[in-house]
């Protein structure tokens, strides 16, 4: 029996990938600290003190997804760095050491470990995996924390793959993120906070493309690090525009001091997804945006030539199945 593991599948991108996962007929086992809801079988505990469910789970898999973490660039709050500490770091460590080392694991990095792209002589230069790691804060350092447990794993004959998706955006996604922030803001009648210039860009990935190159990772047995990301970085002020035709208002923007974890802009080097995974992510924002919007119950009213013009997702063709017994 296949047997698949996603760690973190209460969540945004791990909801999707369970979807997705069971569509395809594999069998999920969905870990998380959180209820589940979606089709897998579930296991509710902390990864970060383990139980024998879980250490069961790991062991037994025929791959695991590791997506549990404390995400958000600017997440603040109480304890928030030993959240980090503990849910990127020690529970990521917990997992790999519990996963025997044939079986293969993809890793849920991010792309802030980059510390944003880089300025070039006609514009911005795409961060390439093999670039330097410059973290910003303390969220993206301790994704670089994990990417060193990823390393270790290698380097004792473990299988990892590492995905540095960029800005996941689509239905469901956090409400702490730039997307759903705007959609709640402008469907209350409130402005848009912008953090530091409406002129930031952000390469924004639609989830399905993410959860499409986790699986493509998992499926082809790649072992190396890989951005999840389009290479093409849209402007704060071009995701305003897609909430407003989303939402079918205009907003205003409520300015908020810049922050030094926040870079200037992010985009994606495209290649290795590419050569590796055999498709590159792409992203019509308008469309995305309307999708998350409309799954947010905040899109407009639908007319009939508004539904002619919702464009439909295209999905990339199937990459084939998890093999029933992926371990090498
Ligand atoms: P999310 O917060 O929606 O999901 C994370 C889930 O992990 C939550 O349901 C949480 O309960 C669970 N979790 C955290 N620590 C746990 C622990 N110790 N034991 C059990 N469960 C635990 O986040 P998301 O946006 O779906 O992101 C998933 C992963 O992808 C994270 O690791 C995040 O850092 C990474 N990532 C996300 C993005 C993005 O744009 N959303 C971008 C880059 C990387």
């Amino acid at each position: 029996m296949r047997h698949v593991v996603v760690t973190g599948a209460a969540g945004f991108i791990g909801g999707h990938l369970i979807r997705r996962l069971a569509a395809d007929g594999h069998t999920v086992v969905g870990i998380d600290r959180r209820p589940v809801s979606g089709p897998a079988i579930t296991v509710c505990g902390d990864l970060s003190s383990p139980g024998t469910a879980i250490i069961a789970a790991l062991r037994d898999a025929d791959a695991v997804f590791h997506l549990a973490g404390c995400p958000g660039v600017r997440t603040r709050g109480p304890h928030i760095a030993r959240r980090r500490i503990r849910d990127n770091v020690l529970a990521s460590a917990l997992t790999l050491s519990l996963t025997p080392h044939a079986t293969p694991v993809v890793l849920a990095s991010s792309s802030s470990v980059y510390g944003g792209a880089r300025r070039g002589h006609d514009g911005w230069t795409p961060s390439h995996e093999d670039g330097p790691r410059r973290p910003r804060g303390a969220y993206a350092r301790s994704k670089v924390a994990l990417e060193r447990l990823a390393a270790l794993r290698a380097a004792r004959g473990g299988r990892v793959a590492v995905a540095r998706p960029f800005t996941v955006t689509g239905p469901g996604q956090r409400s702490d993120m730039l997307v759903a922030t705007w959609l709640r803001a402008v469907a209350a009648g409130d402005p848009l906070p912008v953090v530091g210039s409406l002129d930031r860009r952000r390469d924004l990935t639609d989830v399905d493309d993410v959860v499409e190159g986790m699986v493509r990772l998992a499926v082809r047995g790649v072992q190396a690090t890989v951005n999840l990301g389009t290479g093409r970085a849209h402007s704060l002020r071009d995701v305003a525009r897609s909430v407003s035709v989303a939402v079918g208002r205009r907003p205003q923007a409520r300015m908020l001091p810049p922050t030094t974890d926040e870079p200037d802009a992010t985009l994606a080097h495209t290649g290795r997804c590419q050569r590796l995974l055999g498709f590159v992510p792409t992203t019509d924002l308008t469309a995305l945006v309307t999708r998350q919007a409309t799954a947010a119950g905040i899109a407009p009213p639908v007319t009939s030539s508004r539904v002619a013009a919702t464009p439909v997702r295209r999905r990339p063709p199937p990459p084939g199945r998890l093999p029933a017994h992926a371990r090498g």
